[in-house]
């Protein structure tokens, strides 16, 4: 293709992936496949000037829809230029200093990925907010704006200035609203950012103050006199937070480039603890004059640029869906995809859920999907990219036979998903031990899924108790593993006997008992013993436990072949007592939760402590919350707790009440 050919190109699919984006709010590309396009298309025309015309997607920002009466902004609003990688960072950095001959001070913010936003206060009342539209004119949605917390309606003092911010919706009410949405058959949105814009831009307020809207303020642009003397960004930022705005409490001061791509790597694996979506981070020149000096290209400033993570979305090709019969029966569709890089690892699997999900996103093999990963969590299929084939191709078939031993499928009422009802089918054998020997388990770490599949296979083992019935001659009879490993294998399984009590709960994979459900049980009954023998009403009884969990834990511990497991187990020598019951009760009839990194402990260490003085934690800050524990880089759970009032501690302050 001829180089004009090629900018041509790359103009048309930029802007009718702009339409998408912002007036549609349904891209079909990913992020970051969209910023691939851009900087070609920015390198392209960077490198044959006569090609560029100003009609340019590089030349232009956002774009407006005309759902809202429009208003032009008093002060003009950038995009920001961006990089993928730490090199470009440095060279932006050299460009920028060689004119002041010093390396510059910069200050690092997260890049807030929701939509950005001007409000403007006169003497302190919020009179106007503004979406940022094309840069030049934007939407009035004032009464919008209002029903947002975050947003305050009356300074703490009487100044005009106008502030820029990003408003954004918590990944835990995004994914809370779809829930609800898919419940009563409604569009789900496809990311928090989409959540955000939709909710936002919603001509009845009402529905507006409905939805759980944030927002972090980023800039401000003083016009009082007085003002004049706030020099640096940074500072800036400062009065705003005096001022009753939110800042986002992730900000940082550095002298120069280095500081500022430390703070990049720091947050590129942080970033999944936080409860709302960062696609980077900003950095910006600290001094005001020289942000002036500095200025703006057609499109951004040339004082600030964005770091931007390895994508967290991006599109393949299905191509396959492969299905597992899982501990408890389900079978689990599991999409088999052309290997990508996502959020810095190769991708070839992701989940798909179930096949009520496959139906409603109407996946189909041989299609273009997007895949997104969170933290820890196997990245998963959220949508099926527009294509021209999509409609040629076979719609998907769920199965009917078990794919590992070809018993029918059942559907188990109430639930979603298909089962294979047979007990002994060999794939769900090998899911229960592998639960088994898993960390959140019985943590035997020498024991993985391949380990357990050759040793079903040799017929070694047909169930976990079998496990600790091999020797470690055994264990030398399998593929590659000489006298040392089969010693390590041995010991890790016969460590494991030690472990407490709510581990083997855990372990033994009843439905509906996880590791939350299992701690409280251990908690409530003093063995396995006591949890066998217990009624239906005494289990029903445990706070937490509900008539449901009941039933299946009653039910488990009436199956024959559980109840000759568990006897096998207890010959064993696996069976764990409960510990001695709480040092104290000083903590008695409170609810803590805890958020952020503690200095001293783990979150899961400042559990067992509140645990043994009588304290329950909770996963969720509520009016019912007695304190919330806070440590370094605190979410959104302080946001709550402030917002409800809850007592805040420090790690000191929660040590001080245990040692008094
Ligand atoms: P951007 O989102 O990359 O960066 C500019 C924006 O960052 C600002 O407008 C502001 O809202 C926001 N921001 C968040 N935190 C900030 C902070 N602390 N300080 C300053 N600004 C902060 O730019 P954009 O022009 O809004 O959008 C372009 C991007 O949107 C592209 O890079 C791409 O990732 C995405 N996009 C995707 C598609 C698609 O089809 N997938 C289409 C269009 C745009």
């Amino acid at each position: 293709m001829q180089i004009q050919e090629r900018i041509e190109f790359l103009k048309d699919e930029i802007n009718k992936s702009n339409h998408k984006y912002y007036v549609e709010e349904n891209p079909y590309l990913s992020d970051y496949e969209y910023d691939q396009m851009f900087a070609e298309l920015k390198e392209l025309e960077d490198k044959f000037p006569m090609f560029r015309t100003e009609d340019s997607p590089t030349q232009r920002v956002g774009s407006v829809s005309e759902k809202f009466f429009s208003h032009t902004h008093k002060y003009r609003l950038y995009s920001l230029d961006n990089t993928y990688n730490a090199e470009e960072l440095r060279a932006w950095y050299e460009r920028v200093c060689k004119e002041y001959e010093q390396e510059l001070e910069l200050v690092c913010e997260l890049k807030i990925d929701g939509l950005a936003i001007a409000l403007t206060y006169e003497q302190g009342k919020f009179v106007l907010g503004v979406t940022r539209g094309d840069g030049i004119t934007g939407e009035n949605i004032t009464q919008n704006l209002k029903t947002i917390k975050a947003i305050p309606l009356k300074l703490f003092e009487d100044k005009t200035l106008e502030v820029r911010g990003e408003i954004y919706m918590p990944k835990s009410s995004f994914e809370k609203l779809n829930e609800e949405a898919l419940a009563n058959g409604e569009k789900v949105f496809a990311n928090p950012r989409n959540a955000a814009s939709g909710s936002l831009r919603q001509l009845d307020s009402s529905i507006t103050a409905k939805r759980d809207l944030s927002m972090f303020t980023y800039t401000g642009i003083f016009e009082n006199a007085e003002d004049k003397d706030i020099k640096t960004h940074y500072d800036g930022m400062m009065k705003l937070k005096e001022l009753g705005f939110k800042i986002n409490p992730n900000i940082r001061l550095v002298k120069d480039i280095q500081g500022a791509i430390d703070f990049c790597n720091e947050w590129e694996t942080k970033r999944f603890d936080l409860d709302y979506a960062t696609d980077g981070v900003v950095i910006k020149v600290n001094n005001i004059a020289i942000q002036k000096d500095l200025g703006f290209t057609a499109r951004a400033p040339k004082w600030a640029t964005a770091f931007k993570f390895p994508p967290e979305e991006v599109s393949t090709k299905l191509l396959d869906i492969e299905l597992n019969a899982g501990k408890t029966g389900v079978i689990t569709p599991v999409a088999v995809l052309e290997p990508v890089l996502l959020a810095g690892s190769t991708v070839a699997r992701a989940s798909l859920h179930n096949f009520d999900e496959i139906k409603r996103l109407d996946i189909r093999i041989g299609d273009t999907v997007l895949i997104k990963k969170a933290a820890e969590i196997i990245p998963k299929v959220i949508k099926v990219m527009d294509s021209d084939i999509h409609d040629s191709l076979p719609v998907y078939q769920a199965p009917t036979v078990c794919p590992a031993c070809g018993s029918a499928l059942v559907e188990r009422e109430g639930e979603v998903g298909l089962y294979c009802a047979n007990s002994l089918c060999p794939q769900i054998m090998c899911a229960k031990i592998e639960y088994w020997a898993s960390k959140e388990a019985m943590d035997i770490d020498k024991v993985g899924p391949a380990l357990i599949q050759q040793l079903y296979e040799k017929k070694f083992i047909s169930n976990f108790v079998d496990l600790y019935k091999l020797t470690m001659q055994d264990f030398m009879q399998l593929d590659l593993v000489k006298e040392k490993s089969a010693f390590n294998i041995y010991t890790s399984i016969q460590e494991s006997k030690n472990r407490p009590l709510n581990r083997l709960i855990t372990a033994l994979g009843i439905r509906h008992v996880g590791k939350e459900t299992a701690d409280i049980l251990a908690g409530e009954f003093p063995s396995l013993d006591f949890l066998k023998d217990a009624t239906l009403e005494q289990l029903a009884n445990v706070e937490g436990v509900g008539e449901i969990i009941a039933k299946t834990i009653y039910e488990f511990f009436r199956d024959e072949n559980n109840l000759k497991l568990i006897d096998e187990l207890k010959e064993l020598g696996i069976n764990p007592q409960a510990k001695a019951k709480a040092k104290s009760d000083k903590l008695a009839g409170m609810t803590f939760v805890l958020t952020g990194t503690l200095q001293n402990m783990t979150r899961d260490e400042a559990s067992e402590i509140i645990k043994s003085h009588g304290g329950k934690t909770s996963s969720s800050v509520s009016k019912k919350t007695s304190y919330v524990l806070a440590g370094e880089n605190a979410g959104s759970k302080l946001d709550k707790a402030l917002s409800l009032g809850v007592i805040i501690l420090t790690e000191d302050d929660f040590l001080g009440m245990i040692k008094e």
